[in-house]
């Protein structure tokens, strides 16, 4: 059955793309207007230089929901290659491995650092933030405010661009619920084994994973895929198309 309405969504990130690839399999027809004159995938894209991919943000494509799973196995049948995850975090002229791991950390901190942010774990542990605001309150209480301005405040302004105290505690939450420094020392001591094709996701700590996918040639290789789907299936994408306004015809109900 064809759907009556057009449906306009504005940007091909994969927001966007994804709403456009579900509508277009119900037989919506959707017009995608994208600002970007060249790339759709948004700030998950991957930009071309003289033949070289570069991705504007390393993306770990793991999901707790197994039909976000399916969903990007659906349109990157063949190309998403599971990929062993490691992060570092550069400190004082170390590197720390992200996750933290709990006799690494202590001893690369040294004696008088790691027992500073031990005190200032006990610290917010007796003194939290009641009903934490943002990400710094909310990072603060659960790993205390030394380890948060030494390993979580400098990385996620850099990676977000914006302040801490900008970012709400519910995003912080959401990103890393059920990481706190007992369970990185519980990790570090009693490592669970790493989520198999097919297992169980929604019980893995999202921070703490091991192994993730991603596309062989990128992020942008998903949102690309996602595009060509849809306008295979007749829908539009339009580049180089800012939305600069929206207006609400009364009478037409437009
Ligand atoms: C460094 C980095 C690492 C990340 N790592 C991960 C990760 O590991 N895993 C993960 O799941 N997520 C990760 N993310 C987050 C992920 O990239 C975003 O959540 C996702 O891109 C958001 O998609 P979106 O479609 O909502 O927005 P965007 O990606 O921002 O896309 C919005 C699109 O809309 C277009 N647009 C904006 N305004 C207009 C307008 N007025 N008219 C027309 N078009 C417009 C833009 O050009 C853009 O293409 C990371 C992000 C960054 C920066």
């Amino acid at each position: 059955m064809t759907h009556p309405n057009n449906v306009a969504i504005i940007g091909a990130g994969p927001a966007g793309l994804t709403a456009g690839y579900l509508l277009s399999k119900e037989n919506v027809p959707v017009t995608i207007l994208e600002a970007d004159p060249t790339y759709v995938g948004g700030i998950a894209r991957t930009a071309k230089y003289k033949g070289y991919h570069f991705d504007i943000g390393g993306h770990r494509f793991f999901s707790k929901s197994k039909e976000v799973e399916d969903l990007w196995t659906e349109l990157l049948p063949d190309d998403m290659l599971d990929r062993p995850r490691s992060s570092r975090i550069f400190y004082r002229d170390a590197f720390f491995s992200y996750p933290l791991k709990a006799g690494e950390a202590l001893r690369k901190l040294g004696i008088f650092e790691s027992t500073r942010c031990m005190i200032s774990y006990f610290w917010a542990k007796v003194w939290p933030h009641k009903n934490p605001k943002n990400f710094e309150e909310w990072v603060s209480n659960q790993f205390g405010s030394r380890l948060f301005n030494i390993f979580f405040k400098t990385y996620t302004e850099k990676v977000w661009g914006m302040s801490c105290k900008e970012i709400s505690a519910d995003w912080a939450a959401q990103r890393i619920k059920g990481l706190s420094l007992w369970s990185a020392v519980w990790n570090a001591l009693f490592k669970p084994a790493a989520p198999q094709a097919g297992a169980d996701k929604s019980k893995v700590i999202k921070t703490l994973i091991d192994t993730f996918r991603y596309p062989r040639r990128g992020p942008g290789m998903m949102w690309d895929a996602a595009a060509d789907k849809i306008k295979a299936m007749g829908g539009e994408i339009e580049m180089g198309m800012k939305v600069v306004a929206c207006h609400y015809d009364a009478d037409e109900k437009l």
